[in-house]
């Protein structure tokens, strides 16, 4: 299977055999948005009128890297804590944890502290990729979160990635799943190829983030695939 040029990540259908299968976790408080922001991902929609979770619920997505079929599966949890305990053995084996806040609604993003040492205890020995995600950048607010508090919740909980999101408008959700699902790939399933980065003095992180397999103006060995 050929990929596009300058598109390494492709959406496949379900169906299709996986090589790799990743968990990843939505967490925070409820009304965020994070099942409209899965939603989106998956079905390429904004539904009005959602159903609020109630202890979770489960999607999941192919994506094509490299000649690699990855299936991730994408588990979205009720934000009722009164479920905490259930709710902590969905975290098992998980990479990924997205952490939503809301840009209208500033106590979810305090609130983050406390799903966060949630799942700090279930971590096992690799540490997934932890990510933060404002939601509902349409409705951002006088009262908007600042910048400086963004960095040093991340600073101080050791996230590694930030993004600013609209599940109505569908601003950065594909864009999102897609470095995401590279940035896994990377770290998880080839990282002798962010070894190869680290020797590349000059390439900058997020060239290297846009080409996974680590060559320049030039084909992919791996694959085959054109990469700019
Ligand atoms: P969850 O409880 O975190 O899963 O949140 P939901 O996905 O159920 O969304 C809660 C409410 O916020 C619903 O009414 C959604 O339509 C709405 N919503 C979700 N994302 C956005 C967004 O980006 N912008 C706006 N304006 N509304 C959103
Ligand atoms: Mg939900």
């Amino acid at each position: 299977m050929k990929m596009d040029k300058n598109y390494e990540v492709i959406n496949l259908k379900d169906n299709t055999a996986a090589d790799y299968q990743i968990k990843a976790v939505f967490l925070g408080n409820a009304g965020v948005g994070k099942t409209s922001i899965i939603e989106y991902e998956v079905k390429d929609k904004f539904i009005e009128n959602i159903h609020s979770t109630s202890i979770f619920q489960y999607f999941s997505k192919n994506y094509q890297i490299c000649e690699k079929i990855i299936h991730l599966q994408i588990w979205d949890m009720g934000g009722d804590n009164t479920y905490e305990k259930v709710m902590a053995n969905f975290y098992n084996a998980a990479l990924c944890f997205f952490f939503v806040f809301s840009f209208d609604d500033k106590n979810s993003f305090y609130d983050l502290d406390k799903w966060v040492d949630n799942i700090k205890i279930e971590y096992q020995t690799e540490l997934p990729l932890l990510i933060l995600i404002g939601n509902k950048k349409d409705l951002i607010s006088s009262e908007k979160i600042t910048k400086e508090e963004i960095e040093d919740f991340m600073e101080k909980n050791n996230f590694d990635l930030y993004y600013e999101t609209s599940a109505k408008s569908g601003e950065s959700i594909h864009d999102l799943f897609e470095d995401i699902i590279k940035k896994l790939y990377i770290k998880f399933i080839e990282p002798n190829i962010s070894d190869s980065y680290s020797t590349k003095s000059s390439q900058s992180t997020k060239n290297s983030l846009l080409n996974p397999c680590g060559i320049d103006n030039d084909k992919c060995k791996v694959c085959d695939c054109f990469i700019f």
